[in-house]
């Protein structure tokens, strides 16, 4: 983007070339549509279930079988729009899938046990795939994905834990890990972290030498961002293959029933078990990484040169996209997540970030503030630009019914 351009210029071009993109997209399906209808016919023909020509007229129960494939054929393409979704089959996926080891690799290195325990990670592994086969929670008990999440394109290496629910929930609030030297803060930052602690309520703010969760911080996870959804009741509990989270005893403390009996049955992600679970991180995390890509990224920081990265924006975006990610607009989303991971039969249409926060037609308006329109907030729908929703934190004030740009 040029950087002469006026703030109030949203940017046409890239605008059409997607609109453009799509219809084209639009475009090819229609034709690879018909050509599969050809050639089932083919098929059909072939296996001698049906005729070569129509009769002269349709009579009612023709009409009903005709329109049961129909419905079959749409609920098809939906399915099918939704697998070929760029977001989901992506080259990058690649690079996403190898973090696990990349993050086993650096505890390896760096000999922590606090942090490292592979015989007991070795055994989980069997225990998982041996029990995969089963249904995986009784019928209206609680599952949990917990996973961490290493951002590493900001000047400090921090990670962002979120916990989603399979009933399409992403549990408040969100875990952040900053690095420092020391494994804490000293009394001044620890001062600054508070205020941030306060303004960025739906962030808990932790530090360690790495950056990542340490036993003791994932305790208080657990504490914080578990207990309270699943109180004590039963539950089921995915978590990736890292040595600090997986002692059961660290969950039959921590989550007893009225009689003292544990409540949780945890199972562990083995590293290379991508292509039966992952996807519910991958499709969830990308989600996350998105908006933090358009927020860092967007027309206003870049025409002024400017970079949202220090620790406070940090927590901030965490913040903003913990807000965003959590109202229930998502929840069919976020199930999507776990039905492609072959955890769930649970499947209905869903909107993404992309639609739901940056519909390109609603963005095109201008409004009175003379920014162009950058965003349209989850929650209260209001259509606001870069300043309004992220300098002057809108999540921190969202309120329905919409206020946008003043
Ligand atoms: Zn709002
Ligand atoms: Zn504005």
């Amino acid at each position: 983007m040029e950087t002469g351009k006026s703030g109030s210029d949203p940017g046409p071009s890239h605008e059409s070339d997607q609109i453009e993109e799509d219809s084209i997209h639009r475009e090819v399906l229609k034709q690879q549509l018909k050509d599969a209808l050809v050639y089932f016919e083919s098929l059909l023909r072939n296996s001698n279930l049906i005729e070569a020509e129509p009769s002269s007229s349709l009579n009612e129960e023709t009409m009903v079988i005709g329109e049961e494939m129909f419905q079959n054929t749409l609920e098809m393409l939906a399915e099918k729009s939704l697998v070929l979704d760029e977001e989901l089959t992506d080259i990058n996926e690649i690079d996403d899938s190898s973090a696990y080891e990349e993050v086993e690799t650096s505890l390896i290195a760096n000999e922590s046990s606090d942090e490292y325990e592979p015989d007991e990670k070795k055994k989980k592994r069997c225990q998982y795939q041996s029990t995969f086969n089963r249904p995986l929670t009784e019928k209206g008990s609680k599952a949990v994905l917990v996973n961490r999440h290493d951002i590493n394109k900001v000047t400090h290496s921090y990670t962002a834990q979120y916990s989603i629910t399979m009933s399409g929930r992403v549990l408040p609030p969100v875990f952040v890990c900053l690095q420092e030297t020391t494994g804490t803060f000293g009394p001044r930052v620890q001062k600054t972290v508070n205020e941030y602690a306060k303004k960025y309520s739906n962030v808990v703010i932790t530090s360690s030498k790495s950056g990542k969760l340490t036993t003791g911080l994932y305790k208080d996870f657990l504490r914080n961002a578990l207990k309270p959804y699943v109180q004590n009741e039963k539950f089921l509990l995915l978590i990736d293959s890292w040595g600090g989270q997986t002692n059961p005893e660290l969950y039959d403390e921590m989550f007893q029933d009225d009689k003292k009996l544990p409540t949780c049955t945890m199972k562990i992600i083995p590293p290379k078990c991508t292509p039966l679970v992952q996807p519910c991180d991958i499709y969830f995390y990308r989600q996350v990484k998105n908006l933090i890509k358009r927020l860092q990224n967007c027309a206003f920081l870049i025409e002024r040169d400017r970079e949202i990265n220090s620790t406070e924006n940090c927590i901030k975006i965490q913040s903003i996209v913990h807000h965003m990610l959590s109202f229930p607009i998502f929840s069919d989303m976020i199930r999507f997540a776990w039905f492609t991971s072959n955890l769930t039969n649970d499947r209905k249409f869903f909107f993404n970030v992309n639609k739901v926060c940056f519909p390109t037609d609603t963005l095109r308006n201008k409004y009175s503030c003379k920014n162009a329109s950058f965003i349209r907030c989850t929650r209260c729908r209001a259509v606001l630009c870069f300043p309004c929703f992220h300098d002057n934190y809108h999540s921190g004030s969202c309120d329905i019914p919409a206020t946008s740009c003043h």
